[in-house]
């Protein structure tokens, strides 16, 4: 059996539920009232200053240095709390890795780029690509190619230099330094960790992001005829281990974020994400390459998307804190907003249309054919099931892309090109693909 098969049929056998699947902000309990570290952190926290807004929450429960849950957790995978599309099929980051070699392709081939990959769970989609870049080596063989990777997690940043690095020649690790941990991958590319996108090198990249910002910090607002009012979390008063929610007494300054016309009524805003896209915007207009951003989300439609996950079981938000993933569905309608005109944006387009854009069905082919054992052709066949099912992932994911604007109308037209949903020059997996 082939060695890219073999680890297909290892991940692709998982029984696994992925945390793009909508359910409401947890009414089911996986286990009610545990105090654990970072419950007593936010009762202490809570009683000192006051309720939290939800970001707050988001941020300490999953971000905290000291106890928080993607600190120092292995949450991927079957024995985790949920499974991403890369875990799932070796596929999804070969087609990823084929989308950045055909974007330096049509940009120029330039001598070097930076891979940037933000928020890199296991290292499996940086590894997938790897092998694509081994693999179309005859292309590539004058390019210099390094990885960035920016991950907040001790843990997960263990577990990245593990499957990336090469054992004989051992990480360099620097606590202190913006550059935390350095190394260099099995194919000799030099890999860098950072803990903020800020640190990594400016200079021409492509930027990868998946199943990142769903995990970033959100505000959440309630409509009240007294105008918009910000959820906050509180202690019960009448269970002090218990949090719930609360809405603020009057405006709070987050609101500024909420959209002018904005109808719905409720609604969760999350400037972490505008941060960031301005930032990868910034970069890509001045120094080019693209951001491929992928993840379950909504053009600007949903309202209460906040919820749990452990042990992949719906999780309620607000119990057992620390033990479980929080997330939110990532409004592209306001990363578009977001890109100021900087650079083109294209998308969200449903996984499975930018999968099948991307080949998947001629690599799926190419696999089976090779594929020796039926139980390897009868996973290779459930993996893609499991991407581009529209009941499974094939439409709850999305991709969205930033581009500078000549890439796709070509330099005189850039001011005509401000958030364009359609280009005019093909982009692979937005359009079919087409090797130049
Ligand atoms: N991209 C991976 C993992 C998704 S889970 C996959 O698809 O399999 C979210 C990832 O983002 C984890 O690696 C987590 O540690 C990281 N992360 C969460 N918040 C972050 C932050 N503020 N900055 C950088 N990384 C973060």
């Amino acid at each position: 059996m082939n060695a890219l098969v073999r680890r297909a049929v290892a991940r692709a056998g998982i029984p696994c539920l992925w945390r793009g699947k909508c359910f409401s902000s947890g009414k089911e309990p996986a286990e009610s009232n545990r105090v654990t570290p970072m419950l007593r952190h936010l009762r202490y926290k809570i009683k000192s200053t006051g309720p939290i807004t939800v970001a707050e929450y988001m941020k300490e429960v999953l971000t905290n240095p000291a106890k928080g849950y993607y600190v120092h957790h292995d949450m991927l995978g079957e024995k985790g709390d949920f499974i991403t599309s890369p875990e799932i099929s070796q596929i999804f980051g070969e087609l990823l890795g084929i989308w950045f070699v055909s974007e330096w392709m049509t940009s120029g081939k330039s001598p070097a780029f930076q891979l940037v990959e933000l928020g890199p769970g296991r290292g499996t989609l940086t590894g997938d690509i790897l092998r694509v870049f081994s693999q179309l080596g005859s292309v590539l063989k004058t390019c210099d190619i390094s990885i960035h990777l920016v991950e907040v997690s001790q843990k997960l940043s263990e577990i990245q230099a593990q499957v990336l690095t090469e054992e004989k020649l051992p990480v360099e690790r620097d606590a202190e330094s913006l550059v935390y941990m350095k190394g260099v991958t099995k194919s000799g590319i030099p890999v860098s960790w950072y803990r903020d996108l800020k640190d990594v090198p400016k200079g021409y990249s492509f930027y990868l992001a998946h199943e990142f910002f769903d995990v970033l910090p959100v505000h959440k607002f309630q409509k009240t005829p007294q105008g918009w009012r910000e959820v906050l979390v509180d202690i019960d008063p009448q269970v002090s281990d218990k949090l719930r929610f609360v809405l603020a007494p009057c405006a709070t300054p987050a609101e500024a974020f909420i959209q002018h016309d904005e109808r719905r009524d409720h609604v969760e805003v999350c400037p972490d994400a505008g941060i960031i896209i301005q930032e990868l915007s910034q970069r890509i207009a001045s120094t080019g390459g693209a951001a491929l951003i992928a993840d379950y989300g909504h053009d600007g439609t949903k309202t209460d998307t906040f919820r749990g996950f452990c042990g992949h079981q719906l999780h309620d938000v607000l119990t057992a804190p620390g033990t479980a993933d929080l997330t939110a569905d990532v409004d592209f309608s306001y990363l578009r907003r977001m890109v100021q005109g900087k650079v083109a944006s294209l998308g969200p387009v449903e996984q499975r249309t930018f999968l099948k854009n991307m080949g998947i069905d001629v690599r799926l082919k190419v696999l089976l054919d090779k594929a020796d054992e039926p139980s390897t052709k009868r996973q290779l066949l459930q993996g893609y099931d499991m991407l581009m099912n529209p009941q499974k992932m094939g439409e709850r994911f999305n991709f969205f892309a930033l581009l500078p604007h000549q890439r796709l109308h070509g330099a005189n037209q850039e001011r005509n090109a401000r958030q364009s949903k359609t280009p005019a020059s093909s982009v692979p997996g937005f359009d079919d693909l087409v090797w130049q």
